[in-house]
């Protein structure tokens, strides 16, 4: 049996039912996460990564929405755990957490007028995007939403119709992602995903003014890449001709991983393989959330005791 977790007790998942009334149903009320954890098979644990910064993020976001978290990102860890351990899962799992407005008193699309729930289930996942091949992706003819319209730092679940119009026009015409621009016409990110570009030897990426989600596999890369390799990072406004000139561009998210691209708008980037240091990044990215690199172990939360 599977268990689910609905603010305040764990109940299986068959038994875990929202009202057809739902206020976050009908409008997308809602703000959420996506986490993953990663098995490792050496000291057979789950360890989950930046849990807690997850959290505070969840937190955060929710004043957007006049949302109010009932409990802390500590307190929320402990269910988090617990709840991958009663699911006893020995394999890579995927955890979504969302805050959501429940049953309103009436009709209307007041934020105020229905209380706020909590649930959050997890499951098995693999991959999300391709990380052993370069991508093909095209620029979408779909602009990121603007903050003064649906902030997209917010990760509110209205706000995915964005990304879910932008994602299936760039699959139906054959591409692997899309990269969205902002309504201004500067680059913004992946429609699940931040990106960066390498050029002169350093990176360069969208700043996070610029109608992105603030990522933190965006902030793990940051760090990483100037501690472990000696890279400049620069946020900065990006053009988009620029993108068909970068030696190289890279994906990178929670689900994401670190995907390598091979070709935007049909322009060839770099060799059109997975560039040198975009391998060097999703190398290190992939040790670190393992928890094999000491330094960064206090990113990862094991689950089993
Ligand atoms: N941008 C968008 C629109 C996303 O949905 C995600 C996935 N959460 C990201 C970027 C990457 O964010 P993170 O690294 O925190 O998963």
């Amino acid at each position: 049996m599977k268990w689910v977790y609905m603010a305040p007790d764990f109940v299986p998942l068959n038994e875990a039912k929202v009202d057809i009334r739902t206020h976050g149903f009908s409008y997308g009320t809602l703000v959420f996460e996506g986490i993953r954890g990663y098995w490792d098979d050496e000291s057979q644990q789950v360890y989950i990564f930046r849990l807690k910064e997850h959290f505070e993020r969840l937190t955060r976001n929710g004043r957007i929405l006049k949302y109010e978290m009932s409990t802390t990102p500590d307190g929320l860890v402990e269910i988090c755990r617990e709840l991958v351990r009663k699911n006893g899962y020995q394999q890579d799992i995927y955890v979504k957490p969302i805050g959501y407005k429940g049953l309103p008193d009436t009709l209307g699309v007041t934020l105020t007028q229905a209380p706020d729930e909590f649930l959050m289930y997890t499951f098995p996942l693999g991959k999300f995007l391709a990380t052993d091949r370069a991508l093909k992706v095209c620029v979408s003819s779909w602009h990121r939403v603007p903050d003064n319209a649906i902030p997209a730092r917010g990760k509110i679940g209205g706000a995915y119709i964005n990304s879910a119009l932008a994602k299936s026009d760039a699959v139906a015409a054959g591409f692997d992602e899309c990269i969205m621009l902002t309504s201004q016409g500067n680059v913004a990110e992946g429609s699940t995903s931040n990106l960066f570009l390498v050029t002169g030897g350093g990176l360069v990426t969208p700043p996070v003014t610029e109608d992105i989600l603030v990522g933190i596999t965006r902030q793990t890369i940051m760090e990483i890449a100037s501690t472990e390799l000696g890279l400049s990072v620069t946020e900065r406004v990006v053009n988009r001709s620029e993108l068909y000139m970068a030696d190289e561009l890279f994906f990178c998210g929670t689900g994401a991983e670190v995907a390598g691209i091979g070709e935007v708008d049909s322009r060839r980037i770099g060799s059109g393989q997975i560039g040198p240091i975009t391998r060097q990044l999703q190398d290190l990215y992939f040790q670190v959330v393992h928890g094999r690199l000491p330094n960064y172990r206090s990113w990862c939360t094991p689950v089993y005791e």
